[in-house]
């Protein structure tokens, strides 16, 4: 059995669900039994949470929600053949009546819970869903759709709910067994309570939904169609030349993840990685792209550095003192300081002087950052033991990623040696004993340049691209 997840944009007009269509049956056709889970339409959600904001001002929501009810009406009419037009417009018109009878009580009210709030998000994969259903069962026979809220309970943290993998689990298998040789079309994102009030697992949760599916019927493997081609040797904004992964361990995809890849979001794929289930990660909108394929084990071959990524914004923090040296205590105090105010510290240095302690925050976090240290710190710094903490604003952090970087030598000092070459200046360095990344931090404005260097050095040959001007007057050449 093989999941597919289909992202917003890959049900986001009836173009592209006329692809995803296909992408199914040419499954079915290589005798694969399926699943699929969908998300809502591309900005649905946002849109939802749009209305939301102004039914509570009191503001009208009606013409967008016609809007909303004629988009999904539009694949349809489009897409489904008549005869199967009247249940499937019922059933979305049953969807778009709750969702305006919703909507009137939080005008009336002027206010919204959490748990009403995910009660309307909740519509954007059922419209979608009962619409893909319709869709795939015309396509390939045996299509059913399926309300996730019966088969994924959490608890009541409304907006980002917590999964009761257990119970969970037994429901979705004995779904699966109600309804062997379907295809059930499952509702992403959404869940419910026990008490069967509808819960959300947290913005992009679709992916999570299809992890969830997939471990608990052991699939064989999960598919994420999405709208790229999967994780990426860099940033294709950011640098030209880069190219897809073809193959990733768990952890890899974890670490560029974090450092700002969005093809999945991490957390998702805990429930498929405990199951060592592959996931594929696939382009819906280049589908002869081998996309990406996660698994436990890294690839072989190519570079032993998988992907360089970045995070753009950061600050960095530098604490100081020669009350520090030897103190026992000293880093535990400060990072409980900066966990009480909230802060997240993104990377850490310390040199074995112990002089001085660097970290990086987000620019939003200095602040607070700032009060965790003067108020822990008050008497080290008023005895001149600490100096005033500094700070160094406009940074990015640049991270090589690799499981198999451990076995290698030198990898570091050809990433600093590319570094070099470009004249980029390295602020600060950090790299895990799991040797799995290398983090360095440079000054934001070097950050494409930075980027292209390592990504030439590491993944493309020693061959460099030279612009070569001549310049001169009348027929130089
Ligand atoms: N529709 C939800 C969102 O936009 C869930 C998802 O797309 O995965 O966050
Ligand atoms: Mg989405």
């Amino acid at each position: 059995m093989k999941v597919m997840k289909f992202g917003g944009s890959s049900v986001g007009s009836a173009e592209a669900i006329a692809r995803v269509l296909e992408l199914v049956a040419r499954q079915q056709q290589e005798g694969n039994s399926l699943a699929l889970v969908c998300s809502a339409m591309s900005g649905v959600t946002d849109g939802l949470l749009r209305m939301l904001a102004a039914a509570v001002a009191g503001q009208p929501v009606q013409e967008e929600l016609n809007q909303l009810q004629n988009r999904h009406y539009a694949v349809v009419r489009e897409l489904l053949e008549v005869k199967r037009h009247n249940p499937a417009l019922l059933s979305l018109k049953i969807y778009f009546n709750e969702l305006e009878a919703l909507f009137a009580g939080i005008q009336a009210l002027g206010e919204v819970s959490a748990r009403t709030s995910d009660r309307v998000l909740s519509y954007g994969e059922l419209c979608s869903n009962v619409l893909m259903a319709h869709l795939v069962d015309q396509q390939c026979g045996r299509g059913v759709f399926a309300d996730a809220r019966q088969l994924i309970k959490t608890n009541a943290q409304y907006g980002k709910a917590l999964v009761n993998p257990g119970l969970s689990r037994q429901l979705i298998r004995s779904f699966f067994l109600q309804h062997a040789g379907s295809i059930p079309v499952i509702t992403g994102f959404i869940a419910a309570t026990e008490g069967g009030d509808t819960t959300t697992l947290g913005r992009g949760g679709s992916d999570y939904t299809a992890a969830l599916i997939g471990a608990a019927i052991e699939a064989e493997e999960i598919q994420i169609w999405t709208d790229v081609d999967g994780f990426m040797t860099a940033d294709p904004r950011l640098v030209k030349k880069a190219f897809s992964l073809d193959q990733l361990s768990y952890n890899e995809a974890i670490e560029l993840s974090y450092f700002g890849a969005k093809v999945i979001y991490p957390p998702t794929m805990l429930p498929a990685i405990d199951k060592g289930i592959p996931i594929r990660i696939k382009n819906t909108f280049n589908p002869a792209c081998a996309g990406t394929l996660i698994g436990p084990t890294s690839g072989t071959g190519g570079s032993l550095i998988r992907g360089i990524s970045s995070i753009a914004e950061i600050s960095l923090l530098n604490v100081q003192g020669s009350g520090m040296v030897g103190q026992a205590g000293f880093s535990g105090r400060l990072f409980s300081a900066l966990a009480r105010k909230e802060v997240n510290v993104v990377l850490i240095t310390q040199a074995s002087s112990e002089h001085s302690i660097t970290f990086a925050i987000r620019p939003q976090d200095v602040a607070p950052a700032r009060q965790a240290i003067e108020g822990e710190f008050e008497f080290e710094l008023l005895s001149g033991k600490l100096d005033a903490p500094q700070l160094q604003e406009g940074c990015s952090i640049v991270a090589a990623v690799g499981e198999n970087m451990k076995q290698a030598r030198g990898l570091a000092g050809k990433l600093f040696s590319a570094l070099g070459r470009s004249g980029v200046n390295i602020i600060a360095i950090a790299q895990g004993s799991s040797e799995l990344n290398i983090s360095l931090v440079i000054r934001q404005e070097d950050l494409r340049k930075a980027l292209n260097s390592v990504h030439d050095s590491l993944f493309l040959s020693p061959v460099k691209t030279l612009h070569v001007f001549c310049c001169g007057t009348g027929t130089i050449g």
